[in-house]
């Protein structure tokens, strides 16, 4: 049983929060704003949370230790717990690093949905969509996840998409599908059989 009282509703009713995590220019925001669209025509109500949009305002003056990290984590979790048991579907995408602190906030939101937004570090570096691996790479930048700083990999994520061999569109269909299967979005296939 989940901690609150979205179980019964139907699909596009129910809140959930679909938590992106992965290295900087993984493709986090990229799927994200896809899904967005997605899960609008869908008639779902959605809200992001996009890591560096949080770390502007909710989270302005936090820094990168690991207590500053988790204490970002939290903030973006309490919301995020918020806005699910209010029937939202929340996009969070975030580096978050640290296993424990996904953790912790997977328990307290209850409908909760990992996806492992993964790509090689080499891959990375070729992107390289802000510069930063660059500056990382030459020694330039401390607590630069990835290269200066530790990537906690989850160990049971709902979803893995593999951006250096899929395409937006194929990981993008990856989430939905699972978001169909555990009934957070009604499925097509459900639906057209039903029509039959
Ligand atoms: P993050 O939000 O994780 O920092 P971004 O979404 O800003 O990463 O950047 C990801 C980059 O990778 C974009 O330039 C995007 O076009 C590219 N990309 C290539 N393949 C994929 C894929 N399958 N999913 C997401 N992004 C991809």
């Amino acid at each position: 049983m989940t901690n609150n009282h979205n179980d019964h509703k139907n699909p596009t009713e129910r809140g959930v929060t679909i938590w992106f995590t992965g290295l900087s220019g993984a493709g986090k925001s990229t799927i994200s704003e896809k899904l967005e669209a997605h899960l609008r025509t869908a008639g779902k109500k959605v809200e992001v949370l996009d890591g560096d949009v949080v770390r502007t305002n909710l989270s302005k003056g936090l820094g990168f230790s690991k207590e500053d990290r988790d204490t970002n984590i939290r903030r973006i979790g309490f919301v995020s717990k918020l806005l699910t048991r209010n029937g939202v579907a929340v996009l969070v995408a975030a580096i978050s690093p640290y296993r424990d602190v996904r953790d912790e906030v997977r328990q307290s939101i209850g409908d909760f949905v990992e996806i492992y937004v993964h790509c090689p570090i080499e891959e990375l570096t070729r992107r390289d969509v802000k510069g930063l691996y660059a500056k990382a790479l030459r020694g330039e930048l401390p607590n630069f996840t990835g290269v200066s700083d530790p990537y906690e990999e989850p160990l049971h994520p709902e979803v893995t998409v593999h951006t250096d061999s899929e395409s937006v569109d194929e990981s993008v269909a990856k989430v939905i599908a699972k978001l169909e299967e555990m009934g957070y979005l009604a499925s097509k296939k459900a639906a057209a059989g039903a029509r039959r």
